[in-house]
């Protein structure tokens, strides 16, 4: 309440204290000739009187910032214009440092003539540290705190646009859904914090390390362009794949990473999309070439075009999404018996069931056939079991097979046999029922490697089946080779059979040839009754194709074929 009996400079004083603004004013040499009740306490005051007199030098604030008020009111004083709403920081009687918008206003006389000035200002640090954190959290990753994709395309467009040079390295680890497929999400998250604690530590100070989401990283530098920029990048990437592939601890548990790279340095005229693209581009040629690959982007190269990558992307995303499953066609004896089932792939994507001919080539190409490879294995096996089960409660015989398609690059990786043989162990299957067919064309790749891996297969009692016979290079020579047991002659033969005598001979010789080496065989393909009595007169042991069974979701099989008799 304003007291009507003050004197009016009291209530004036009185009238300024209410105002809910810090107010000053200070002389033409910036000492102070009053201000509000407010602003006395900022400066470390308890009543007016101790300000008046007094410069920012004997106030509360640090001596660099009376400095800069003393500069700013004589600028104010000596242009005669007001300087408004700037915002400052200030270090108050508190110790506490705040945010300020504040008003300069020169003081005139009667003549007009600067005598002085008047400021006002409020604290806004409450808004600002608002801002400094909303800042914060569009420019970085919530799980990790490392800059986020936002933060790369800012710091990269000022460096493109200050023409400035630029190199993006850019990271997918490898191995990773693994993780999170065996221990659950939470922990996957787990792991991304520690490797990214890890990254932070390490990377070169220079470098800004980023995660753009899942477990895609990046780096970027910045700065002048230099002609080792490409060593150093290289360098950089190197070391840090090779960081990656240490064994982290996390939960007691060791975790074994691996990391694909994709080096970019940023050409005149490129923009933010051409870099991180070119760089991503790079990276997928890394995993294509194999685990722990850096790449260099070359702009003469060809890589994968862009459908490609999708299309690789989109598998990726469907594995996550558990969007695969299998569909099984019986495959029948001469006399009509149902001998077992060929397990075949299906990719259940936006709406469609997407057949193998449109994805398995793509991923052969790539690393995830192998995530394909043993979700393959695993569902076909988990799969037969529910059959088998279904079978036996129908008193029906439990000899059938499932046979399972085996990729080339599968076959050759690493450790194969002891996947399949734990697929197997884990569903508790005999392995003389789970038959794996491999393609023609895989005997090519490393013949001697080939050779080993089948016999200890077949060591392990699986079935070994070579599959699409007769469409591969000439492979009577390997035939002899190859430790296997039956051989399925490609569909490609049995649609001519019925009407070509001469592929009539071609398949009778290489049925009589196969059982000569102690082999059985499979005609595919069989579409007609025609085809059917046709290649049941060539002597083959086994049928598969439309015109007996077409391939089915488990739930049909299950009916169709485990019905009670
Ligand atoms: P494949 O192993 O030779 O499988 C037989 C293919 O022939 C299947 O095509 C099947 O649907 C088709 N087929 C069967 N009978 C007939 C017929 O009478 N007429 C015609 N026109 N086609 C018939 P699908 O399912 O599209 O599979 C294509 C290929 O994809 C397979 O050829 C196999 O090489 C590959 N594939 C399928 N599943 C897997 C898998 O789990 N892993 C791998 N690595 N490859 C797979
Ligand atoms: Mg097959
Ligand atoms: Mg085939």
């Amino acid at each position: 309440m304003v007291d009507n009996n003050l004197p009016p400079l009291a209530l004036f004083q009185q009238v300024v204290d209410c105002l809910p603004l810090r107010i000053f004013y200070k002389d033409r040499d910036s000492v102070y000739l009053g201000g509000n009740a407010a602003f006395v306490q900022d400066a470390g005051l308890s009543h007016v009187d101790e300000l008046i007199g007094k410069t920012d030098f004997e106030l509360a604030w640090t001596p660099e910032q009376a400095e800069a008020f003393r500069q700013d009111d004589q600028e104010v004083m000596s242009s005669g214009e007001s300087k408004l709403n700037i915002e400052e920081p200030q270090t108050q009687g508190d110790g506490e440092q705040h945010w300020l918008v504040t008003n300069k206003v020169p003081l005139r006389n009667a003549d007009g003539e600067v005598v002085g000035v008047m400021g006002t200002y409020s604290d806004i640090t409450e808004r600002k540290t608002a801002e400094a954190r909303l800042n914060f959290e569009a420019t970085h990753d919530a799980l990790t705190g490392l800059a986020n994709r936002r933060a790369v395309e800012q710091e990269l467009s000022c460096a493109l646009k200050t023409g400035a040079g630029a190199s993006v390295i850019y990271i997918d680890l490898d191995g990773f859904k693994d993780v999170n497929d065996l221990y659950g999400h939470a922990f996957g998250d787990q792991v991304l914090m520690a490797l990214s604690q890890r990254l932070q530590l390490k990377v070169p100070d220079n470098w800004l390390v980023a995660r753009l989401g899942g477990d895609e990283f990046l780096l970027l530098w910045q700065g002048p362009e230099h002609a080792a920029l490409e060593n150093e990048s290289r360098l950089v990437a190197g070391k840090l794949v090779e960081l990656i592939r240490q064994p982290l601890i996390v939960a007691s548990r060791p975790i074994n990473l691996g990391a694909s790279a994709g080096v970019y340095i940023a050409q005149p005229n490129d923009d933010v999309e051409t870099c991180l693209r070119c760089a991503d581009l790079a990276m997928y040629q890394s995993k294509i070439s194999g685990r722990g690959a850096v790449t260099l982007y070359d702009p003469e190269a060809h890589y994968v075009a862009d459908a490609e990558m999708a299309l690789l992307r989109d598998i990726d995303e469907g594995l996550a999404a558990r969007e695969f499953l299998m569909h099984y066609q019986p495959q029948f004896s001469v006399s009509g018996q149902l001998l077992g089932v060929e397990a075949l792939l299906r990719w259940q994507h936006d709406g469609v069931l997407v057949r193998p001919a449109e994805f398995i080539a793509v991923a052969e190409r790539a690393e995830c056939i192998h995530a394909l490879g043993q979700l393959a294995l695993e569902l076909a096996c988990r799969d037969f079991v529910k059959w088998r089960r279904a079978l036996a409660a129908k008193q029906q015989s439990a000899s059938q097979f499932v046979a399972i398609n085996v990729s080339p690059a599968q076959l050759s990786a690493a450790g194969f046999v002891e996947q399949v043989l734990a697929v197997v162990k884990k569903y508790q299957l005999p392995p003389e029922l789970v038959h794996l067919e491999i393609t023609e064309t895989v005997v090519f790749g490393n013949i001697e490697n080939t050779i080993a891996v089948l016999h200890q297969l077949r060591q392990a009692g699986f079935v070994i089946v070579l599959d699409d016979f007769g469409t591969g290079y000439s492979s009577l020579n390997y035939l002899a080779q190859l430790p296997i047991d039956k051989v399925k002659l490609d569909r490609s033969f049995i649609a001519k059979i019925d009407h070509d005598e001469r592929y009539r001979h071609v398949v009778r010789t290489t049925i009589s040839m196969c059982h000569d080496l102690g082999m059985q065989v499979v005609c595919e393909g069989v579409e007609t009754t025609q085809q059917l009595d046709v290649v049941k007169s060539l002597g083959c042991d086994e049928l598969q194709g439309f015109c007996l069974a077409k391939p089915m979701a488990l739930a049909d099989l299950l009916d169709e074929f485990a019905k009670s008799s």
